[in-house]
């Protein structure tokens, strides 16, 4: 996402101080140490939008059940108190962000991403939908990492967008193959839109922005699922849509987001849950994403 993207809120970044990576191995009292985690945490909410041109959005939000369908696919999280999923008009503003136990994403950046949304299959077989549907994920699923972070105490070293953005992936590449490569592949389309020209931003602004920059975003997540799968992301290092140069580390990029998922993240996570709705997901979406593909630009 752009610099203004997801700011995150100076309450969450105090109580995610800068901490190791890696903790402590997870135990069974570490589980313990959060008593009041649970599953079916997430909950969901449209507001109504103010601006008009975006109650289109809504409308087809509500029909499609698209946060119910969020809902389900986080409720194996196991939060100490609920966490709403919100989408909501922001001023004009295209934004994301966690605050207070709740997830705002802005019609505006709704608005944004089917405006940056291709309008032919690309040569990698992603479809207009999916450089919808990967984005809207992705950003629902980064500003769920940082509430994670922050419910669950995890420790975090490195900057918290990239760790935000690598537990993002992580939950994306758990889905069924297909699916998870178009949201992994539409996601990284919706970065590579992103990247400003150089004469609208002083490199000054860029480089101390606390995102990465969106380019390596996209580079950065192309590379976890490349380290994840070979065989399923084989084309982007063919297309050289990732360079092989970078492509020969990526199995160690994602071993480290896996060990750290699963040590910090995964007790708190009803496991067979997961996998029942990350099979429900890919069965759901896909009316969703016959309409988008209809719809004319
Ligand atoms: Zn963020």
């Amino acid at each position: 996402m752009s610099p203004q993207i997801d700011n995150r809120q100076p309450a969450a970044s105090t109580t995610i101080a800068a901490a190791m990576l890696i903790a402590a191995a997870a135990t069974t009292s570490n589980v313990d140490a959060a008593p009041r985690s649970r599953p079916n945490q997430i909950k969901y909410e449209y507001a109504q939008p103010n601006d008009p041109s975006h109650q289109a959005i809504y409308d087809q939000m509500k029909q499609g059940q698209a946060l119910e369908h969020l809902q389900q696919l986080l409720s194996p999280l196991r939060l100490p108190h609920p966490l709403t999923l919100k989408v909501a008009s922001c001023d004009g503003v295209a934004d994301a962000w966690y605050e207070n136990k709740f997830v705002t994403l802005c019609y505006e950046l709704l608005a944004e991403i089917l405006k940056s949304a291709t309008t032919r299959d690309l040569p990698t077989g992603v479809s207009k939908a999916d450089t919808i549907l990967g984005p809207a994920l992705d950003v629902f699923l980064h500003e769920t990492g940082h509430a994670v972070f922050d419910m669950l105490q995890i420790p975090v070293l490195g900057r918290e967008e990239d760790a935000a953005d690598q537990f993002s992936a992580y939950i994306m590449l758990r889905l069924r193959k297909d699916e998870a490569r178009r949201m992994i592949l539409g996601a990284a389309y919706h970065r590579a839109t992103d990247i400003p020209p150089l004469e609208t931003e002083s490199a000054r602004d860029k480089f101390s922005d606390e995102h990465s920059l969106p380019a390596q975003r996209a580079f950065n997540v192309l590379c976890i699922a490349y380290g994840a799968d070979k065989k399923l992301f084989s084309d982007i290092v063919e297309k050289d849509l990732l360079p092989k140069q970078r492509a020969e580390t990526c199995e160690i990029d994602y071993d480290d987001v896996t060990f750290a998922m699963t040590t910090l993240i995964g007790p708190h996570v009803d496991k067979t849950a997961a996998k029942k709705f990350h099979e429900v997901w890919t069965r759901t979406v896909s009316a969703r994403r016959t309409r988008l593909n209809r719809e004319q630009q």
